[in-house]
């Protein structure tokens, strides 16, 4: 091993353990050059034509425990999706200074890239998508849910991207595709948003579809939905929450429920939903909160 390559090394371990030592779960290191090889985000979308001096881009990720995605669409969900996010924010704004001390610049994505969901539904992109970013930074693959499904946590993963113009030893691409093709989460999904698609993993997605169903959910202060990441049967995290093998619970909700309301196989989690936020099959005085408040 040459001094050059120990110097890149040695740097890589200082980051990840300044990310470890702030409470990352996940973290992989993808270099540019990832987005031309792969070729499959618009030109305009990748790393450096964002920022030119990028060189690498740093992902990293915090699980969304298991028991509280399942409680989704509840306000306790919805708390819990922010501080994922905020906690996340936080870490990249921390990343790009410790880069900075250390003589390297550095640029970040936050974690959401718009001001409103009907901004996004006027035009459904992101200036940077996270999760083509996670994948060639080899922490998981794409999914029929659109997620980024990981072997630690399935889609149940929050994300943020770290530019830096250090050159950095990438992490190799996970080339096995995670998802199964179960179809859980198409056959969940509300507004049937999502589509098998023989010839890939990932489905088709109708992001208005999907969108129409968020706006619906910030107004009942249930944003988001994140049914397709609950019910996804990868994860070790479902070891850890005894919770394997429940994906027929998962089917037959929807039915359940609009049977009795308060089925007792899904008392843990519609307890939750039921104070908050405002739920359709728990109305006080059947309609959402006006003017969001
Ligand atoms: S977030 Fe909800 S509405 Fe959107 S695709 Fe997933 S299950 Fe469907
Ligand atoms: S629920 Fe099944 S089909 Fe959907 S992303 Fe997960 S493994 Fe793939």
């Amino acid at each position: 091993m040459n001094v050059n390559m120990e110097v890149k090394d040695e740097l890589k371990a200082r980051i990840k353990k300044f990310c470890q030592d702030a409470g990352v779960d996940i973290i992989g290191f993808a270099p540019v050059e990832r987005w031309n090889e792969y070729d499959e985000v618009p030109a305009d979308f990748r790393p450096q034509a964002l920022w030119e001096p990028a060189r690498t881009v740093i992902v990293l990720g915090v699980g969304m425990p298991l028991p509280i995605v399942e409680t989704t669409p509840s306000i306790l969900h919805k708390e819990t999706y922010d501080t994922a996010n905020r906690t996340l924010d936080g870490m990249a704004f921390n990343l790009v200074r410790y880069l900075n001390r250390l003589g390297h610049a550095g640029y970040f994505f936050t974690r959401d890239g718009f001001g409103s969901l009907r901004l996004l539904k006027d035009r459904p992109q992101a200036a940077f998508g996270h999760i083509i970013a996670a994948k060639y930074a080899g922490l998981g693959s794409v999914g029929l849910s659109n997620c980024l499904l990981t072997p630690e946590f399935g889609s149940r993963v929050r994300l943020v991207s770290i530019f830096t113009s250090a050159v950095l030893p990438p992490d190799p691409v996970i080339e096995k595709d995670l998802c199964i093709k179960c179809e859980t989460c198409a056959k969940c999904c509300p507004v049937d948003a999502l589509t098998l698609r023989e010839d890939q993993f990932k489905g088709d997605y109708n992001v208005v579809a999907c969108l129409d169903r968020h706006i619906e959910l910030t107004g009942e202060k249930a944003y988001p939905c994140g049914i397709c990441t609950k019910v996804c049967p990868i994860g070790k995290d479902r070891l850890l929450y005894k919770q394997k093998g429940i994906v027929k619970k998962y089917l037959q909700e929807e039915e359940a429920l609009a049977a009795n309301p308060n089925d007792p196989a899904y008392k843990t989690w519609t307890h939750v939903r039921k104070y908050g936020s405002w739920n359709k099959d728990y109305p006080r005085d059947g309609k959402p909160p006006e003017n969001n408040q």
